[in-house]
């Protein structure tokens, strides 16, 4: 027998056969998670709850000790894995075969969406490792095909994201047809108070492994925001993947209908793109997502649901093209990328409607959200022709073969500069036609010549200057002040000026006509109950003295605003945001209160 290396693996208790199935598939050192589940699992008898990221190995923690565990001469279904969509049971099941080496055991995955047929004959047969989603296998329990009244483990895969398909019900179903004597397993990446409630009504002494977040990992994912319209979005797209030095993405989408009319416009303009949703077969999704693997295609654009639990490594990017739902789906998606030590980009689009929802989202979630510059048509091409320069000057370290006899004779019939120009344009085609790219709105706003004129004259507007009572120390900075007032009051972010924070408090300029609303709103939310924004006192935190407040500046009137805004590059803007929405203050206060309201307390 040859010597097996893998001593990490070793010292856990696994036993020979498995530790050849592991060197056969390349694991040297065992994740976090398999650390600390495999030897629990082998040696003691409890019920156990594993909670890490996506992406640290949880399959291999729970399916190398149930492998360790089965009696192969049983022909019963000894085990069961519940995991939330048909891609994962697949990739569950063969991952589990491969880790089952030379050990006679039948795993299958057993999902909706397929022919029954099938199905009907290998349970026959006998499936000792069963992984399925719970639709198909609460069927097979209502039709009688389907035993698991002697299970050695009941394993619930990638539990929150069960629960949050509404699997709940499913669940409890099947884990009631089983039988009391088997050990309960739970994996998930994060434990929302729902699992452990479950984990209370079917589990007994449970032992908790909790892996925490690697720091380092979480930073490798640079993460940014791009405001943007709707009908920009597939232009900033290209201009993203085109200006990357590598590109190898999830493109998120809500519906399956705008995956497949994003994946076809990026087909259309020439990138290796396929959607992925739930109207696909089976087998196609099968197909598209080896592609992916083997690098056939780049880019998966997908649906939260169909990217459920794909194991693709290596993404260079994740793009939000529509905005997640909450913080949850958001770190889910960007979780994606920047995993197992290498850089990743999140870039997610938000329009101006959905702002609000974005901010919320950005302070709701780990790690800084900044805002993504758009290239410029030009910045793009000079970063292609450095890109070509690059892989010409690369390939002539390679074989030439029988292009050697071509290239003299060419060359005796041209000059080498025209020649290589032709042989460019033949390689890379159109790639550097900058009309290729499309005018982006809010960009060439900002290259417009500001207004003069009437306008000044109606933008006249009295300011007033606030005291904030919160500073540096209380961990603010300009944009949380704005976004603090904005969130609490429903005002533009344009409506707060010359914005200044200090190390214990901080003041901000805004419409005097909302001076009072304001201050009204932020009454009783300082310490103690006392109100956090007062009127400043003349003089007090303008650069410049002023003598009396209020303030007197220039400012656009509402009219004029929509049109003059600035582009969001704009350095003049406070605290780096500017799109103005009409619908920014719900309709709903509108009528209560007149153009500002107090948002009604819970
Ligand atoms: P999770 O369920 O935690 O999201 P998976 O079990 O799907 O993670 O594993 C993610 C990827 O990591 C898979 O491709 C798996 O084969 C691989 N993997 C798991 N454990 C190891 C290991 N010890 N060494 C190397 N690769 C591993
Ligand atoms: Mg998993």
């Amino acid at each position: 027998m040859s010597e097996i290396t893998n001593e990490g693996f070793k010292n856990l208790g696994l036993s020979d056969a498995t530790l050849k199935a592991l060197e056969k598939k390349g694991f040297q050192e065992p994740t976090e998670i398999q650390r600390e589940c495999i030897p629990l699992l082998l040696e003691k008898d409890s019920d156990v709850i594993g909670q890490a990221q996506t992406g640290t190995g949880k399959t291999a923690a729970f399916a190398l000790p149930v492998l360790e565990r089965l009696d192969a001469s049983d022909k019963t279904t000894q085990a069961l894995i519940l995991t939330p969509t048909r891609e994962l049971a697949v990739q569950v099941a063969e991952e589990i075969n491969s880790l089952k080496w030379s050990r006679s055991i039948t795993v299958e995955p057993i999902y909706g969406g397929t022919s029954y047929e099938n199905q009907f004959k290998k349970l026959k047969k006998g499936i000792q490792i069963v992984v399925g989603t719970p639709g198909r296998i609460q069927d097979h329990l209502e039709r009688g095909t389907l035993n698991i009244s002697h299970l050695k483990f009941a394993v619930l895969d990638e539990a929150d994201e069960m629960l949050d398909m509404g699997f709940i019900e499913d669940i409890e179903t099947i884990l009631s047809r089983t039988n009391d004597d088997k050990r309960m397993l739970l994996f998930s990446a994060t434990m929302p108070d729902e699992i452990l409630r479950l984990a209370k009504t079917f589990m007994k002494n449970t032992e908790i492994v909790r892996i925490k977040k690697n720091r380092e990992e979480e930073n490798l994912t640079s993460q940014y925001y791009c405001f943007l319209r709707e009908s920009d979005k597939i232009e900033v797209l290209t201009r993203i993947i085109d200006s990357a030095s590598s590109f190898y993405a999830i493109i998120f989408c809500k519906t399956k209908l705008q995956c497949e009319e994003i994946g076809r416009k990026l087909m259309e303009r020439g990138y290796e793109a396929e959607a992925l949703h739930g109207d696909l077969s089976q087998k196609q999704r099968e197909i598209i997502l080896q592609k992916m693997r083997d690098h056939k295609i780049s880019i998966l654009v997908a649906t939260d649901v169909a990217a459920r639990g794909i194991d693709i490594s290596e993404l260079t990017h994740v793009i939000n093209f529509t905005l997640p739902s909450d913080g949850e789906v958001y770190t889910h998606r960007i979780g994606r990328t920047g995993r197992a030590g290498h850089k990743g980009c999140a870039i997610t689009f938000v329009t101006s409607a959905e702002k609000r929802r974005f901010l919320f989202i950005r302070r709701t979630v780990k790690g800084e959200i900044e805002e993504y510059r758009i290239p410029s048509a030009d910045e793009i091409l000079k970063a292609k022709k450095e890109r070509i320069e690059a892989e010409v000057i690369n390939s002539l370290e390679k074989e030439c073969g029988d292009y050697a006899g071509i290239a003299a004779s060419l060359l005796e019939k041209s000059d080498a500069a025209s020649l290589v120009k032709s042989l460019l344009r033949l390689h890379y085609g159109n790639d550097l036609d900058k009309s290729q790219y499309h005018t982006i709105k809010a960009l060439d706003e900002k290259r417009e010549k500001p207004r003069t004129g009437r306008r000044e004259a109606e933008s006249q507007q009295t300011f007033t200057r606030l005291f904030f009572a919160k500073g540096r120390n209380d961990k603010f900075t300009k944009r949380y002040l704005a976004n603090t007032i904005i969130e609490e009051c429903g005002v533009r972010d344009e409506d707060l000026q010359d914005i200044q924070v200090m190390e214990s408090f901080s003041f901000v300029n805004v419409p005097s006509s909302v001076a009072g609303y304001i201050i009204e709103a932020f009454r009783d939310k300082g310490e103690g109950g006392r109100p956090l924004i007062v009127r400043a006192r003349p003089e007090e935190g303008h650069k410049k003295s002023t003598s009396s407040m209020p303030v007197k500046t220039k400012k656009p009137s509402a009219k004029t605003r929509v049109r003059s805004r600035k582009g969001w590059q704009d350095e003049v803007q406070p605290y780096g945001r500017d799109t103005y929405d009409e619908d920014f203050i719900p309709r709903a206060k509108k009528k209560e209160h007149g153009k500002y309201s107090k948002k009604k307390k819970k």
